[in-house]
């Protein structure tokens, strides 16, 4: 369906971004109703709404230790966490047809599924194999870790996968881990973890999400059996990525983004970009163009802000930020698909991760 279209733009670079509150012109209703949830975050579930699953409590990803749903209408799937407070603006309720999301007490989403997570997300069983961290990024819900730290073993994570994979849409193995002790170790016990998994399923497309402080261990994921990786850049430019990571070393992060796509192939590689942090749209275009042009497809998300980070966040930026506006979503959106586009990136090839799940952004080629 068709919408509004751009008001004007600025050039950034060899990028188009808006510099208004301004829609795309293939915007569909979907994608808009889409960014207005992920703006609000959150959902009120009243006692008398049955629910078809348990929420899931993830120990990773934007809602860190908080319980969520994920929520399925046309072709959008958006999570949601679950809200204690009754006032909530959005909140789910039935009507005679099916499961409807009110926005303020008006139907703002009708014939919307509750999708059952396999294991985090709809589609994967995506586990992190240690909740705690002892990086310390300003924006994670991550806990520092009290000891040593523990692992999942290979044989936990294949049992969860063995459950996971029973669902009716699972299709995918991904793994992540929280960084106790050293980054050597945390990926060491990730490649042990999908040799497991590469063993016993040995057809089914396998992501990890990690952090690398150098780049000798990345083709050592990639004999174990990963088709995809994901090493986040989390912010831009480097002067923030200082504030927000401080434990963390960006030219390290852009080498080893450079070098798994030697291993994993362009477009193979993804890498997050966390909006909200103070940025502007002309250093969001720059990130994106610089990843995008060293066939890294990086992924835009909102921040999320709750119990687990807003002490954090403010502590780094001087202040809690705010959740990211449905138009600001809407608009990077498009600015991100245009660069994607440029750059013959494509976020469909992706079979394991975010760009499979969908759950959390406004994903291009998908959404907009
Ligand atoms: S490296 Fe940073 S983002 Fe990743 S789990 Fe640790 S604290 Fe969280
Ligand atoms: S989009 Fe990514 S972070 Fe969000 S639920 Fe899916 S896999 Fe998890």
């Amino acid at each position: 369906m068709i919408l509004t279209y751009w008001n004007f733009h600025v050039r950034f670079g060899t990028t188009l971004i808006s510099e208004s509150p301004s829609f795309s012109a293939v915007t569909e209703e979907f994608t808009r109703k889409k960014a207005k949830l992920l703006e609000l975050g959150e959902i009120f579930i009243p006692r008398e709404v049955d629910m078809p699953c348990f929420a899931s409590l993830s120990k990773a990803g934007p809602d860190s230790g908080r319980g969520a749903h994920a929520f399925g209408f046309g072709d959008s799937r958006v999570k949601l966490v679950v809200s204690k407070d009754p006032d909530a603006r959005l909140r789910l309720a039935r009507d005679p047809a099916g499961y409807i999301i009110l926005l303020e007490g008006k139907k703002f989403v009708g014939d919307v599924q509750i999708l059952p997570l396999a294991a985090h997300a709809p589609n994967q069983a995506f586990l992190n194999l240690c909740p705690e961290c002892s990086m310390g990024c300003a924006f994670c819900s991550m806990p520092r870790p009290e000891g040593a730290g523990s692992y999942l073993s290979p044989e936990r994570a294949l049992r969860l996968v063995s459950v996971a994979s029973k669902y009716p849409d699972f299709s995918a193995v991904a793994i992540t881990s929280g960084i106790p002790g050293t980054v050597r170790e945390a990926n060491a016990k990730m490649a042990e973890a999908v040799k497991a998994v590469r063993g016993q399923y040995p057809s089914v497309p396998i992501g990890v999400e990690a952090y690398f402080d150098g780049t000798a261990e990345i083709s050592l994921f990639r004999e174990a059996g990963v088709t995809e990786m994901k090493i986040n850049i989390e912010t831009w430019p480097e002067e923030r990525f200082r504030k927000i990571c401080p434990d963390r070393d960006f030219q390290a992060t852009l080498k080893a983004l450079e070098r798994a796509v030697t291993v994993f192939g362009w477009g193979r590689v993804t890498s997050n970009m966390i909006v909200g942090l103070g940025e502007t749209d002309g250093e969001v275009a720059e990130a994106l163009d610089t990843l995008a042009s060293m066939g890294v497809v990086p992924n835009v998300r909102g921040i999320r802000i709750g119990p687990g980070n807003s002490a954090k966040l403010e502590k780094a930026l001087g202040k809690t930020p705010e959740r990211v506006g449905a138009e600001r979503l809407l608009a990077l959106g498009e600015m991100h698909r245009n660069i994607l586009e440029r750059n013959n990136l494509d976020t469909g090839n992706f079979e394991t991760m975010c760009f499979s799940c969908r759950c959390c952004d406004i994903v291009p080629m998908a959404d907009i």
